[in-house]
């Protein structure tokens, strides 16, 4: 049975040591967000995962869900009364806007919830995940009326939402979509269409489900530009707030799928439903990618959470499991065998992992504080570097996080030998539940294409002009300190890396986009690699200012020193490689013939 245990004490070190996030009190929200209230919060949210949460988990593996004779949809055991302890205890609007009933606190504290969620049970962290992106999109595009209507419910998790966007035929590219919504004399629309693999489609953990669904109106132009965003309740909702009758839209089935088996990934049927439009006729994409945005830094948190979770299974799995002896000699000559740990290929893997938890927690809850900023930063300078920088990493937080989370989870299954391809010991199903990560949300690929094709041009480039100035400005500012040093200098070479690679597009991509696209995957891969060097230099500055302080916790600190090293010794250098494979282009790749494809 394998555990879990919040790692709070590393949460704490990012937001209050390295991201200080006590420096920004004077902006509104922030000023709540004391160390000790943040000590707090971390500290309840990591129990409430790990003792309540985290022991559904296998449940929900084993038992899946059910669609029953009615049409109805039940959650494994244990699901219905962990998520009223969850609704009860307001852990689904720390960060949710106060005028709604939410507690307004940072997105760091949200996000940290996230991750806690995601690492105890993935697929029960589903449920209230895309509350908050559907909460972001009726927020910013709703009339007043929809918002009264649904948000204090949403915000207080006793209604859930769902993102509807995908149909059988149609999945990345949403300008094929079919539903349609028929506009009516009273304002409101009949949506009509089959959505397919929608998270939490149905379910019994609250009464009332509200769907955010893409649709196309009669005369809408026949592609992307067509799309329309709808609010269609499972129940209606009364003008006093009440519950109405049933809609309709219903669950056709449930998906038997690899992994997350505890949530429902429904084939919703919209029978005439009855939907009101958010935002305007054929602007629905734009209102949709508010929602998608939030959503995709949910997911890169996913990653996170099955890394962190296998890791820790992984770290006792090495001490407890005796195999050989260490290279040099018996490390513990009174046993028979020494543990996994002395093993440098085991070290090799268990290193990775720290490595990219832990910057990826730090760039995570960058992004976090970033979306923040953006919003409540003091000046227009400064939100709008804000919103540059976090417009920037967004694709790279969801496809370089789930693809390294899943590589990690790999890896830490891989330590458990062949016990780790044993069912009853859990760590397959952190790799089955990891995997989905790099798929939903806009597949790794298209994270990829978004970060080369939309976001290095935006502006003529300004953010990741930024992004380069900022690396290096902390890269310079760290060189003349021994400790830092190496770190330093190793990170501004794998931005140099970055830098050319970026040129190399800009000469290349505009001549031939295959050479965007065939170089987007490595592109983005270099910039999680830069963006989690960062994250290590300043959690190594920190650390050495703590040692020199005197500070208590040396082993703590000192381990972040030794794992900056780390990463920058076997991290950065893939930056070089991932260059020159970007800089082949595309010609050989795109060159044989499909026919060529062919083995029989
Ligand atoms: C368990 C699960 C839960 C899901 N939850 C939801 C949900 O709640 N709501 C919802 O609307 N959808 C949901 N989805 C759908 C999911 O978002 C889509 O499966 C995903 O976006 C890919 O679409 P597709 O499956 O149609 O693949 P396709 O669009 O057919 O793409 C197949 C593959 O081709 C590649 N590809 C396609 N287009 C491009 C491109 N332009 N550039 C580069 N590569 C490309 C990618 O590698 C992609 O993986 C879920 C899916 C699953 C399996």
């Amino acid at each position: 049975m394998p555990v879990y245990k919040a790692p709070t004490r590393d949460t704490r070190f990012v937001i209050n040591e390295v991201l200080r996030l006590e420096d920004y009190a004077h902006l509104q929200g922030f000023d709540m967000a004391t160390p000790d209230m943040v000590d707090t919060v971390v500290d309840e949210c990591g129990k409430f995962c790990s003792e309540v949460i985290a022991p559904l988990n296998r449940i929900g593996d084993s038992q899946g869900c059910t669609r029953n004779a009615d049409g109805s949809v039940t959650t494994p055991d244990g699901f219905k009364q962990g998520f009223a302890q969850f609704q009860e205890s307001g852990w689904g609007t720390l960060s949710s806007p106060v005028e709604y009933g939410g507690q307004g606190l940072p997105h760091v504290l949200g996000f940290t919830m996230e991750e806690y969620l995601c690492s105890a049970n993935q697929a029960f962290a589903m449920y209230p995940g895309l509350t908050n992106g559907a909460i972001s999109a009726i927020v910013s595009k709703a009339t007043p009326e929809l918002q009264a209507k649904y948000l204090p419910n949403m915000v207080s998790n006793k209604w859930l939402g769902t993102m509807n966007l995908t149909e059988p035929h149609c999945g990345t590219d949403l300008g094929l979509l079919r539903t349609r919504a028929v506009p009516q004399a009273d304002g409101t629309y009949l949506v009509t269409g089959t959505k397919i693999f929608i998270s939490a489609g149905d379910h019994d953990l609250t009464e009332n489900i509200i769907h955010l669904v893409l649709a196309k109106t009669p005369d809408a132009p026949d592609s992307s530009k067509g799309i329309s965003l709808f609010i269609v309740p499972k129940f209606l909702v009364n003008d006093d707030g009440s519950l109405g009758e049933r809609n309709a839209v219903s669950c056709g089935a449930i998906e038997h799928k690899m992994g997350i088996h505890g949530n429902a990934t429904c084939v919703m049927n919209y029978d005439g439903a009855r939907g009101w439009l958010v935002g305007e006729e054929n602007k629905g994409l734009a209102a949709m990618f508010i929602m998608m945005n939030a959503a995709r830094l949910g997911v890169g948190i996913q990653g996170l959470g099955q890394a962190e979770a296998a890791y820790q299974n992984a770290v006792i799995y090495a001490q407890e499991r005796r195999q050989g002896r260490a290279l040099t000699g018996p490390a513990e000559p009174n046993e028979k065998a020494d543990p996994l740990f002395v093993h440098p290929d085991v070290r090799r893997m268990l290193m990775d992992a720290k490595a990219f938890t832990e910057g990826m927690r730090a760039f995570a809850l960058w992004g976090g504080l970033l979306v923040e900023l953006a919003h409540k930063a003091e000046t227009e300078e400064a939100r709008q570097q804000a919103d540059d920088l976090i417009g920037l990493i967004t694709p790279v937080i969801k496809g370089y996080g789930t693809d390294k989370g899943f590589e990690t989870a790999v890896n830490m299954q891989q330590i458990w030998g062949g016990h780790g391809y044993i069912a009853e010991n859990g760590m397959e199903q952190f790799v089955r539940d990891a995997r989905i990560a790099m798929i939903y949300e806009g597949a790794n690929g298209v994270q990829a294409m978004d970060l080369v094709g939309r976001k290095l041009p935006a502006n003529m480039g300004r953010s990741v002009q930024a992004f380069f100035a900022l690396v290096d400005g902390e890269c310079a500012a760290a060189s003349a300190d021994a400790q830092l040093a190496p770190v330093a200098e190793k990170l501004a070479k794998a931005n140099g890396e970055l830098k050319a690679a970026t040129m190399w597009l800009m000469q290349n991509a505009m001549a031939n986009p295959n050479n965007a696209g065939a170089g987007a995957h490595h592109y983005m891969h270099i910039m999680g690699i830069v963006s989690l060097g960062l994250m290590w230099l300043r959690m190594a500055k920190v650390s050495a200012a703590a040692l020199a302080g005197g500070a208590s916790e040396k082993a703590f600190y000192e381990a972040k020193i030794v794992t900056a090293r780390y990463f920058a010794e076997r991290f950065t250098p893939d930056a070089g490689a991932l260059r020159r494979k970007l800089e082949a282009g595309s010609a050989t790749m795109m060159k044989l013939p499909v026919e060529a494809f062919a083995t029989a």
